[in-house]
């Protein structure tokens, strides 16, 4: 998708849906749900062990894996599955009582498949920053519904570096709605899920998936919030263009508005 179809839809979106469009410094429609959102989050209190009910552990230990990174070394060393999966076997040890997590609108080096470039007048132009929140836990890890939704999407992305099993939920509220993303999930746990089902709160979503089929990384949860679905039906990006970082993260909430996690502040984040 390019960046011009990117914006001239959201518009159409916004009209669609008879939102009142309100232009920003940006130069484009910022979702008039963002202010719903973060005023209904405000009054809200979730806890991870809602998200992760068999974890117990509510504390973060937050990981940089952004271009900064002292942790990781670069590319080479992200994308060396048993290397990376040592470091965070590591980490996680050294930190028993805590859940390693992290990187939202994080800048990261690590997105180096085909499935992250595109080509613009002859140059390459790369999706690098993180639009959700990743959890790294055991593969098998159930993951819960932390409100009431509606599933939109139960599939799998098979392709290298892609989502691997996948959900998405729509939660309706009084007077608006927005989306859950969970991804790198089992496949055999995303596609129990049937369009249409409604899970409530507290009920299984899936189960995480292992390096065979949740797209060839270290076991771990995406987590990302979306405003709208813009187009997608059975995908939705979960890492953007540095370029449309704005429009971006006006459509993808930062997820800790709904835990309020200090470990979970976008300290690393580029924007
Ligand atoms: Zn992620």
């Amino acid at each position: 998708m390019c960046e011009f179809s990117t914006l001239s839809y959201f518009y159409f979106m916004e009209q669609q849906e008879n939102f009142i469009a309100i232009k920003n410094n940006y130069g484009f429609l910022k979702h008039p749900n963002e202010n719903k959102f973060e005023k209904w989050a405000k009054t809200q209190h979730f806890s991870l062990i809602e998200l992760f009910p068999t974890i117990h552990k509510t504390a973060i230990c937050p990981l940089d894996v952004s271009i900064n990174s002292t942790w990781i070394g670069g590319e080479e060393e992200f994308n060396n599955l048993p290397f990376f999966e040592e470091k965070i076997e590591k980490l996680q040890a050294e930190n028993p009582d805590k859940i390693i997590a992290g990187g939202y609108l994080e800048k990261r080096a690590l997105y180096t498949s085909s499935l992250f470039v595109r080509k613009i007048n002859d140059e390459f132009d790369r999706r690098n920053t993180h639009l959700g929140i990743d959890f790294w836990l055991p593969k098998n890890t159930p993951i819960h519904a932390i409100i009431e939704g509606e599933v939109v999407c139960a599939s799998v992305d098979l392709e290298h570096k892609g989502y691997g099993g996948l959900v998405i939920l729509k939660h309706t509220l009084e007077n608006f709605h927005f989306y859950s993303l969970y991804g790198h999930l089992s496949v055999k746990s995303a596609l129990k899920n049937v369009i249409g089902d409604v899970i409530k709160k507290g009920e299984k979503i899936a189960e995480l998936g292992d390096a065979n089929e949740n797209g060839d990384w270290v076991p771990h949860l995406h987590f990302q919030i979306m405003l709208t679905l813009l187009e997608y039906q059975n995908d939705f990006p979960g890492v953007a263009f540095e370029s449309e970082i704005e429009f971006w993260k006006n459509v993808c909430p930062n997820p800790n508005l709904l835990f309020k996690l200090e470990g979970l502040s976008s300290k690393n984040s580029a924007f």
